[in-house]
């Protein structure tokens, strides 16, 4: 899950960037409106955290910008403006949620952690597939009822693969969806960790869960 957080106040932003790495998503950072709608057209985020007054190009015009040709991307508008107008015409734009500052960081990741479900119509923090559970909020992985050992890129892999059962998922859409563009990403490094993912899961399920149907892309598969 790749989130972008456009605030210029640095301190707030680090803070919550910190705080959603530490929960386990890809997150990147903006400081103003510009870079915010450069970094969009470059990389597939799956939601966005937008303060409404930014420098450059206003928060507003960030989102409308945004919506003229994206539908997908969840958006959750930040604001010190308390103006019930801003909260209408923000959702209006197509906005997903509107939070108000000062705000709890747990507030906001309960916000996300509803917006990214809603889009996969899951009921709980819970994706599981055939014996394999993965909970999105404490990112523990278990296997049949007992946990397994993971690292954070190969819960990442698991997860997305988790919320996009049934289709094929290409290794460009891993690396878009479950690396941080910061990264220099080869294609071989993403390979590396899916093969520990695929060991690892197989040794507890004792089949191999991760299909990879040449050119097309990785799915998960159920026991024969
Ligand atoms: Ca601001």
């Amino acid at each position: 899950m790749k989130i972008l957080i456009v605030e210029d106040e640095v301190i707030l932003n680090k803070t919550i960037n910190t705080s959603l790495k530490e929960s386990g998503y890809e997150v990147e950072s903006a400081y103003d409106g510009k870079k915010a709608l450069d970094l969009v057209l470059v990389e597939n985020y799956d939601l966005i955290v937008l303060d409404l007054n930014l420098p450059f190009i206003d928060g507003m015009d960030v989102l409308k910008t945004i919506r003229k040709n994206d539908d997908e991307t969840k958006i959750i508008i930040l604001s010190a403006r308390s103006q019930i107008e801003d909260k209408v015409e923000g959702l209006d734009y197509g906005a997903n949620d509107f939070l108000e500052k000062p705000f709890h960081l747990d507030e906001l990741k309960a916000r996300i952690r509803s917006l990214t479900r809603r889009r996969f119509i899951q009921n709980n923090s819970l994706l599981s597939f055939d014996g394999i559970t993965l909970d999105t909020k404490t990112r523990l992985t278990k296997i049949n009822n007992s946990s397994i050992i993971l690292t954070r890129k190969e819960t990442g892999i698991l997860e997305y693969l988790l919320i996009n059962e049934g289709r094929p998922i290409s290794q460009e859409e891993l690396i878009e969806h479950v690396w941080d563009s910061s990264i220099d990403m080869l294609s071989n490094s993403i390979r590396v960790h899916i093969s520990a993912l695929r060991r690892k899961l197989k040794k507890e399920l004792s089949y191999d869960p991760i299909e990879n149907r040449i050119g097309v892309g990785y799915l998960l598969r159920k026991r024969k």
